[in-house]
């Protein structure tokens, strides 16, 4: 993950570091170059801009230190503004599943990773915090779809909502709610349809899910690879159903990592998981720390 974007980076702070002394313009020749650096990775241009803005500022007020070189020092605050992007409030990766049995709402399109998301989740509730979870598939156009969340359930051992066939996804949603009650579930999760490109029956689809369960968690499972895409996909979502944070998937690809600074930065909603690949332990805790670090190398 953000191997461009590393690779680019320690170079323009390998070459500051070398030449001591760190006049203003060698702070906007590597600042230039930062930006060129975070457009590549996909990050969006104003993100990008106000990111070497912010950093821009507080390297020139700044006194260099004698304990560290300049370089270093350009790292450290180019390391804590990412930081700053990345980060939301709270804990990162937690969940509000109190109250049980507490519906978590799964959205996204089609091909982004939700279903298997949506079982990977299931199993760190399971495993982690001890929570009895209930599953079930509302993508009633493809039964495919439902069968898969099925088979995952009986490989990480959480139940899922037995299918009836021709039912639509706002009686499916009624039954799981009370199933989740009579079954003493802690959480239910429901694996939202998904679609090639947004569109309004999609997210008529959604709200009208929504309205029956008031979701404690709404979380957009979009594709990391995919860049500026992802973003404009959650603003959509965001903007209908109302997200309270996103899993970015496919973040073990050799993809460009700007999805995870624009997301944070144009959406406001915290990324909570992140996928690193189709195995049902690949999910991780999104960690600020970890990604600004892995940016600088
Ligand atoms: P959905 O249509 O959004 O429900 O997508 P699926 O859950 O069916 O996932 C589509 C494909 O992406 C499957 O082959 C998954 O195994 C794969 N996939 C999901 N998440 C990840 C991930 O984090 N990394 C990788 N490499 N593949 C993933």
């Amino acid at each position: 993950m953000f191997e461009n974007l590393s690779e680019r980076l320690s170079g323009v702070f390998d070459r500051l570091t070398k030449q001591g002394a760190l006049s203003e313009e060698d702070v906007k020749t590597a600042l230039r170059e930062v930006r060129v650096a975070l457009l590549e990775a996909d990050v969006s241009l104003p993100v990008a801009r106000d990111f070497v803005k912010a950093v821009q500022e507080k390297a020139t007020g700044q006194a260099v230190t004698k304990s560290i070189t300049p370089g270093q020092q350009v790292v450290k605050i180019v390391h804590d503004a990412l930081i700053d992007v990345l980060s939301g409030e709270g804990e990162p990766g937690a969940l509000k599943v109190d109250n049980p049995p507490a519906p978590i709402l799964m959205v996204g399109l089609q091909g982004g990773g939700k279903t298997t998301t949506t079982a990977k989740l299931a199993k760190r509730l399971k495993e982690r915090d001890g929570k009895r979870v209930l599953m079930a598939s509302l993508d009633v156009n493809r039964p495919a779809a439902m069968e898969q969340l099925a088979i995952l359930g009986v490989q990480i051992g959480v139940d899922t909502l037995p299918i009836i066939k021709g039912e639509d996804p706002v009686a499916i949603t009624k039954r799981a709610k009370t199933q989740a009650g009579l079954g003493g579930y802690d959480v239910y999760m429901l694996d939202t349809a998904g679609r090639l490109s947004i569109d309004e029956e999609l997210m008529q689809q959604v709200e009208a899910v929504r309205d029956v369960v008031t979701p404690r968690e709404t979380l957009l499972v979009v594709d990391g690879l995919t860049g500026q895409d992802a973003v404009h996909t959650a603003e959509n979502f965001d903007e209908r159903i109302g997200i309270s944070g996103v899993v970015l998937t496919r973040m073990d690809g050799d993809g460009r990592g700007g999805a995870a600074l624009s997301m944070r930065a144009v959406t406001g909603k915290p990324i909570k998981f992140v996928g690193l690949g189709e195995k049902m332990d690949a999910l991780e805790t999104f960690e600020p720390e970890r990604i600004a670090g892995r940016i600088l190398g």
